[in-house]
């Protein structure tokens, strides 16, 4: 229904981060067929956008050829190599601090244009289409236990609402570290905890479309099976993002972004 503040998931962008799929779905299960009053409140209160598989040449390619293959499956020009990293490809700042590769062969290669990528193309365009709806923007990946924040691009500048951005990474990271499973997240920008990155979609969502809380989320674990993370773990990392969530939401709403 038009009017309900919206919130956009998008998830495997990266082919091999297999726990996104899985976790993606399960929420969307939950929305759907959940009994849990919190879950109602969700389900009922916004408009959700959910692409589970957002790079699914990919994914098929990881399950047929390659588990960890990571970039899409477009050919290059000039290049023997195939494909391209759908988050260094969208237009903000891209391939202008590093953290993304003009190599055709390397894992991080940015494409030959911003939105050069099928899937990153129909992706931005739907989201300005409904850019002034969206209060939130996730975007799922693992692994590490990180919740990330903009900018990717730059350590020096910080984003304007970064004391908020914060504080609602507090509340994620409790809500999780609470839960029986005691699973620590860790909260800041990509590069206080990664590395630069530019050309990402949340730096794109956060700058260019004016949705001023956008957050990558890293999935478990932190690195004993890195993407392969065993399935028995799949409800596990679900039900956090689930009380994650819910904690970020809230909080949203203290802060006047809902
Ligand atoms: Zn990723």
């Amino acid at each position: 229904m038009p009017g309900k503040p919206a919130i956009f998931i998008e998830s495997t962008i990266h082919a091999r981060e297999w726990i996104t799929v899985a976790t993606a779905t399960w929420f969307i299960n939950e929305l759907l067929t959940s009994d849990n009053s919190q879950v109602r409140e969700l389900a009922e209160n916004y408009d959700w956008y959910v692409v589970p598989v957002l790079n699914v040449d990919g994914f098929v390619y990881t399950h047929t050829n390659n588990r960890l293959w990571r970039k899409t499956r477009q050919p290059n020009a000039n290049s023997d190599c195939i494909g391209t990293d759908g988050n260094r490809n969208f237009d903000a700042h891209w391939m202008e601090n590093g953290g993304a590769s003009d190599e055709p062969c390397e894992d991080r290669y940015a494409g030959s244009a911003p939105f050069s990528e099928p899937e990153t193309k129909a992706l931005s365009e739907f989201v300005a289409s409904i850019k002034d709806d969206l209060s939130i923007y996730l975007a799922f990946h693992s692994y590490s236990q990180f919740l990330l924040y903009p900018y990717g691009h730059t350590e020096v500048e910080s984003p304007p609402n970064k004391e908020d951005l914060e504080a609602i990474g507090d509340v994620f990271t409790s809500a999780i570290k609470n839960m029986a499973y005691g699973t620590e997240y860790k909260h800041g920008t990509t590069p206080s905890l990664l590395y630069i990155a530019s050309g990402s979609s949340v730096d794109w969502a956060y700058s260019e479309m004016d949705i001023k809380l956008a957050y990558t989320i890293e999935f478990r674990d932190t690195g004993r099976h890195g993407q392969v993370l065993p399935a028995a773990y799949i409800i596990p990392n679900s039900e956090e993002l689930l009380a994650g969530l819910i904690a970020l939401i809230d909080k949203a709403k203290d802060l006047s972004y809902i």
